[in-house]
This record gives C-alpha cells, sequence and structure tokens, in this order.
C-alpha cells in the first residue's frame, strides 16, 4: 500500500488538533507510522527526519528508558483502563534541543484504511499549560528555577537588614532525597510515582508553611526553611515520608547547609549552600541509622579528593602511581600459601597512599571503573608471565571487577586477550565480583559470568553476607567459590559464629568452596579450621603488599606454596562436610606417612573411646609410624575411631578423595 499520499491526508486532519497525534504499528517493535506537526513541536524538532532521528521512529523511543513499557501491557495494567478502549499514558522525555518533558495523553487501539491495526496517542506536554507560571507541575510547589530567584532576593533583603548575622542566624539551606524511588517507579508506574511526589510535597508544605520548597528535578527537594528546631522537625517529616512509602529500601534523607557569616562570603550565590546541603545529604544516604545530617568541612575535602581524583586517574596509570598490591591466601588445611587477591593501591607522589575505599567509589559512580580494573588486570598478566619466565613458585590471583565494568565493556574480552598476549594459563586468573553487584542487572550479569566460566575461569562471590544475603544469588550462578565478608569476623560473637558455620555448610551441600576474609586472630583461624573453611586470607598471614616484598617475606618465613595437583585434591576433600555429628576427619598420605588435615569435634570425641588419651597423642602416633599399605591404615582408624553406630573416614589420596 503507498502510505505517501495518504500521509498527507492525514495531515490535512491531524495537524488541525490542539495535542500531539502518533499513529503507531501495533506489533512488538511499535513502530510509528505518523506523527502530526504538534509531536514534531512536543519534541521541538524543525522536520519529521529530525523527529524520527531522535526517537529511532519507535514507541519507546518517545520518552525516558525506566519509563517505557510496551503499550499491550499499559492496557493491562493497574492504572490503564479508563474508559472502554481508552487508556491514559505519561512519560518523561527529552526534546531534540536537550528541554526535558513531562508528557501525558491517552491511547487506544484503532483499525485504520491506511495502516491497520494501529495505536493512536493523542499527547500533550505538561509543562505547556504552565509555561508561565512559577510551578512544577507535578507538585504544584515552586519550580527550581522560581525558587532559586525567591530564595536569592530573601538572601539578599536578608543581609541588608542591620541585625547582623541574620541571614545566617534564622535561615538554613535543606536538601532532600529520596533513596531508590526509582524502585517505586518501576514497582506501581509513573503515574502512582508522580502521585507519591505530590503528597510528599503536600507533607513538606505543610511541615514548613509559608516556607520557600521546591522539586528540584526527580525525587530531589530543596527548602529554605528556618534554622530553629529545624532538624527535629526535618527527622519528623523523613519518618512521615518513609510512613507513606512503606517500603524499606526507599527512605527521604535530609542535608543541612550553613550559611556562612564571613563578609567575604556574601558574594557567593545561594546555589552554592543548596550544593553543601546535597553533599551532607549524600553523605548519609547508606547509613540506616540517619535521616538527617549538617555540612561540614570534611565533606567538602571529599570534593576536593573526587576532583582530585577524577583529574589525575589517566596520569596516575601512565606514571605506575596506581600499583597493585597482593595478599596471600592460606589453605586452612596445610596452611601452604594457596592464592592471592590483587588489589589496587594508588601511590600519589604528593598525597601519599590513597586507599582503594577512597578512589573505587568515585571511579564507580563516573563510570571510570574500567580503566583501573583493566590496569590491574594487565599488571596481574605482567605479574604472572615474569613469574613464568624465572620459574617462580606460583599461585592463581584473583582480581576485583566491579559491576559497573560488565555495562561498560566486556571484560571477558579484555581479559582473554590480555591473556593470549602473555600466555597465561587461564588457570592462574580468578575473577571476584561482590554479592551486591549481582543486586543490579541481574540477567546481564549471569549472563557475562556464565560465559567467564564457560571459557575456563573460575569465578567468585566476594563479601558473601555482607548486605544483600540471599540463597538465591547462588542458584542462579555458577560460583566456584564464596568469600565470606570480613563483616561477619569483625564482631566475633557467637551470632555470627552461627551464620559463618551455616554459610560453609550451606556452600558443602552446593558443591561451593568457601573462603574466610578478615582474618585476624589465632581465634578466628581455629574456629575457621574446625568448621571446614578451606581458605583463609587476612592479616593474621599477611597484609597486602607489593609482589617482591611478599616473596622476601615469604622467602623468610619458609613458607610453603600449594602446587596444582595439591590443589585438585585438597579443594575435593575441602567440599568435605565437617559440621556434623558424625565423626569426620581428613587424612593425607605425605609419602609413606598419613598426616591429619582435619578433624572435627565429634572426631574429637571418638578418638577418647580409643584409650588414646587425646588428640595430640593420636596424631603424634600417626605421624611417626608409617602405613605404606592403604588397607592397613584403613584397619588402623577403624580400629582407632569408634562411634555409637555411624563410623566414616576420609582419605584424600594422589589427587583423589574417598570417604
Ligand atoms: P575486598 O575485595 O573485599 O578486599 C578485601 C579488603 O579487605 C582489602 O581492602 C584488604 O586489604 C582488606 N583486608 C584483608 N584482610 C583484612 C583483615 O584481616 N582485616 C581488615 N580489617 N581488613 C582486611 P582494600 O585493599 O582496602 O580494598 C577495599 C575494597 O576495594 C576491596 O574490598 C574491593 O572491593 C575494592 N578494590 C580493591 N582493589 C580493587 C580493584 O582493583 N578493582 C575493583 N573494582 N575494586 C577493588
Ligand atoms: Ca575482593
Ligand atoms: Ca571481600
Amino acid at each position: 500500500m503507498d502510505e505517501e499520499p495518504n500521509k498527507k491526508t492525514l495531515h490535512r486532519y491531524y495537524d488541525l488538533i490542539a495535542g500531539g497525534v502518533c499513529l503507531i504499528r501495533q506489533t512488538a517493535e511499535e513502530q510509528i507510522l505518523f506523527v502530526n506537526e504538534e509531536m514534531l513541536r512536543i519534541y521541538q524538532c524543525a522536520t519529521e527526519d529530525e523527529f524520527f532521528q531522535l526517537t529511532k521512529g519507535r514507541f519507546a523511543g518517545l520518552m525516558e528508558a525506566e519509563d517505557y513499557i510496551p503499550l499491550e501491557a499499559r492496557t493491562n495494567s493497574r492504572h490503564g483502563d479508563l474508559d472502554e478502549g481508552y487508556s491514559f499514558l505519561t512519560f518523561r522525555c527529552y526534546t531534540k534541543t536537550g528541554n526535558y518533558r513531562h508528557i501525558e495523553g491517552t491511547f487506544h487501539k484503532v483499525n485504520s484504511p491506511t495502516f491497520g491495526k494501529i495505536w493512536m496517542l493523542n499527547l500533550v506536554n505538561k509543562e505547556r499549560s504552565m509555561a508561565d507560571s512559577d510551578l512544577d507541575p507535578v507538585t504544584g510547589l515552586l519550580n527550581m528555577h522560581a525558587f532559586y530567584q525567591r530564595v536569592q532576593k530573601k538572601t539578599n533583603a536578608l543581609r541588608k537588614t542591620a541585625e547582623p548575622d541574620a541571614l545566617e542566624m534564622r535561615y538554613c539551606p535543606v536538601y532532600l532525597n529520596l533513596t531508590n524511588f526509582k524502585v517505586y517507579n518501576e514497582l506501581h508506574g509513573i503515574y502512582e510515582g508522580d502521585r507519591m511526589l505530590r503528597k510528599i510535597g503536600q507533607l513538606l508544605k505543610s511541615a514548613f508553611p509559608a516556607s520557600y520548597i521546591t522539586r528540584l528535578s526527580g525525587d530531589n527537594f530543596a527548602l529554605f526553611v528556618p534554622r530553629d528546631g529545624l532538624e527535629v522537625k526535618l527527622k519528623e517529616v523523613c519518618q512521615a515520608v518513609n510512613n507513606e512509602v512503606r517500603m524499606p529500601n526507599i527512605t527521604m534523607k535530609a542535608g543541612i547547609g550553613i550559611i556562612e557569616a564571613a563578609a567575604s562570603a556574601h558574594r557567593r550565590p545561594i546555589t552554592t549552600y543548596f550544593d553543601q546541603a546535597k553533599l551532607a545529604c549524600d553523605s548519609i544516604k547508606k547509613d540506616a541509622t540517619r535521616s538527617v545530617a549538617f555540612y561540614n568541612e570534611s565533606m567538602r575535602q571529599s570534593i576536593t579528593d573526587r576532583i582530585f581524583i577524577l583529574d589525575n586517574l589517566d596520569r596516575a596509570i601512565c606514571k605506575g602511581h596506581i600499583q597493585v598490591y597482593y595478599q596471600p591466601v592460606v589453605r586452612a588445611m596445610t596452611g601452604k600459601f594457596c592464592g592471592c587477591e590483587a588489589l589496587a593501591r594508588w601511590i600519589d607522589p604528593a598525597k601519599g597512599l590513597l586507599p582503594p575505599d577512597s578512589f573505587i567509589p568515585v571511579l564507580e559512580e563516573s563510570r571510570l571503573i574500567s580503566r583501573l580494573d583493566c590496569h590491574v588486570i594487565e599488571e596481574v598478566a605482567k605479574l604472572l608471565r615474569y613469574q613464568m619466565d624465572n620459574h617462580f613458585p606460583m599461585v592463581p590471583v584473583s582480581v576485583n571487577l566491579s559491576r559497573y565494568d560488565f555495562l561498560l565493556m566486556d571484560p571477558l574480552a579484555f581479559v582473554e586477550r590480555i591473556v593470549e598476549q602473555y600466555h597465561i594459563p587461564r588457570y592462574y586468573l580468578r575473577i571476584e565480583v561482590t554479592e551486591s553487584a549481582l543486586v543490579k542487572n541481574r540477567h546481564l550479569l549471569i549472563e557475562k559470568l556464565h560465559q567467564f566460566h564457560q571459557s575456563g575461569y573460575q569465578v567468585w562471590l566476594d563479601d558473601f553476607g555482607s548486605a544483600y544475603s540471599s540463597l538465591n544469588v547462588l542458584q542462579n550462578y555458577e560460583f566456584d567459590e564464596l568469600k565470606i565478608d570480613q563483616g561477619l569476623l569483625r564482631y566475633f560473637n557467637e551470632d555470627s559464629r552461627k551464620i559463618i558455620r551455616s554459610i560453609v555448610l550451606m556452600a558443602k551441600e552446593m558443591g561451593i568452596h568457601v573462603l574466610a576474609e578478615g582474618t585476624e586472630t589465632r581465634e578466628h583461624i581455629d574456629f575457621l579450621r574446625a568448621i571446614g573453611c578451606e581458605k583463609i586470607q587476612g592479616y593474621y598471614y599477611s597484609r597486602p603488599m607489593p609482589y617482591e616484598l611478599l616473596r622476601e617475606q615469604f622467602q623468610e618465613a619458609g613458607w610453603q606454596v600449594e602446587t596444582l595437583p595439591e590443589e585438585q585434591a585438597l579443594d575435593a576433600a575441602g567440599l568435605i562436610n565437617l559440621i556434623t555429628d558424625a565423626p569426620v576427619a581428613i587424612f593425607q598420605y605425605r609419602e609413606d606417612r598419613a598426616v591429619i588435615l582435619s578433624e572435627n569435634e565429634a572426631y574429637q570425641n571418638a578418638l577418647t573411646t580409643t584409650g588414646t588419651s587425646s588428640l595430640q597423642e593420636f596424631n603424634a602416633n600417626m605421624q611417626q609410624q608409617s602405613y605404606p599399605m592403604r588397607e592397613k591404615f584403613m584397619a588402623f582408624l577403624a580400629a582407632a575411631v569408634h562411634s555409637s553406630g555411624e563410623r566414616r573416614m576420609t582419605f584424600v589420596e594422589n589427587g583423589s578423595t574417598c570417604a
């Protein structure tokens, strides 16, 4: 069918209509077939070509990605059905010239003689009706521009009053942010989201009558309010908002800026103080115990540091100021060095050592983290190559990947390229991703981690038990190893021990290896060994340090390094559960000797029934005597270890395990 001449006819009709008209094909692609002139005006496009370029000719292209829900789904949604066949629609978009707009209107199904089955959209630009007013179309509060104008005027007036410090003493800028509000929109839809924002506007108005209040954008509000009793009032209003939203991970946070009294500060625009209030607000974003914070000087320092990091990252990488430190991992059963973790350190000639906590979040927020992670991976590869060339003992090295790496680049392709370039067996590189990384972009990560696994890399789950601890995480991914978060050892009490014990038990049931991080004391080590945690990393053994230093220390202390066949054997043995009432012990034949590697409490108790007075005595006997014959050894154990009914022994021999 020739659509062009028909379009002319359509223009003749639809260009007369005051609102925007958009016709969309009723297929999964939701292709835009026709728009009238008002649509071009709403999107500030000079020509139809511009419009189709901007929207890619698709319904989804009309709006912000997060507002997109297919039309078919909208008709079935909770707020979709109005009158028969007509549904309500609201979304946000950017126009061709970069203006941000709220669009609303209706849509319905039409059987068009020109196009067949289509959707017809009638849209208006919400701001248009309010264009001349100073109000925010969603909440009816002042819009940002009007707010700042009025606050600046008020500030100037207060500064002119005879009373010194009138402004500083009496008024404060406040910035409010509803954390994770996106989730609310995703769950309830934009329409409900806007309703909630209006409700919040009302709560703010009744808490601060006759004050300047604005919605700056999205879920951010600002106030210019009397200082008296402010903190208490803000806490109350945050609580009221939380009660209204009723979703535990969506919380209102407020930051209070402090206007300086010094005359030198008088020329500063008022917005500076709102920026400070925002910093204060951001500082408690992740602190569940606080809803209100005052701005202080250290927050300003954090901005300066942030700028330094962003300005100097590339230079620091080029000049070698970003180094990789290595922290050893020790096999609990043998005490041998069995791996290490690569950790980034920024050593600036002027500022000294910057810990990763100071620059990694900044690099993540600004989406520059992949530059750092690629650098670390390449440095690790260089080290492995150096070790191979010099026939130094080697252990696998794990590197940390940020979830942003998966959004910004293809980490697997990068790792593969590096592995090829430096001729390194894949076995020596392991990938760590944190538990929290899996909360967002779950599907992408499942796919990408699966690809890593398929390509022959071990994938480890870092910081397990830190925040989101959900067993589902383990079901959907193929993790080779869990790293128990160091927070659990930090508060080393009966509760945390219970959690660690159950993590170890669960991991073994699922056939996943376990490593405990942040082990600092002998007590930690003894506990972890007793419950069968396989690997241990922490200050007790060593802090992260440059490779050369680590090697020196190792040589001095005479540490032994685990070999590849040992790893395979001990990995298999490590999956055996020691957290059981049945007596279990793991032995290893070393040359002609059997050496006990691990035993549980039941085994120790059972032992006392053999007439041996202590485990030490038994083990000493075991190690003194020679048992070249496996049968003889088993017979010895069978005679030695009795328990009421159940008996179980496990051997690790030449890379194989038997129980
Ligand atoms: P992480 O991956 O959980 O790394 C373990 C952190 O625990 C390291 O901190 C390590 O120094 C510290 N640690 C190890 N043993 C102990 C102990 O016994 N006690 C205590 N108190 N701490 C211990 P670090 O090096 O400061 O790194 C902090 C975090 O920064 C890392 O946590 C990781 O999430 C991130 N990070 C470090 N390097 C990189 C990197 O190259 N790329 C990415 N994406 N993240 C990195
Ligand atoms: Ca890690
Ligand atoms: Ca960790």
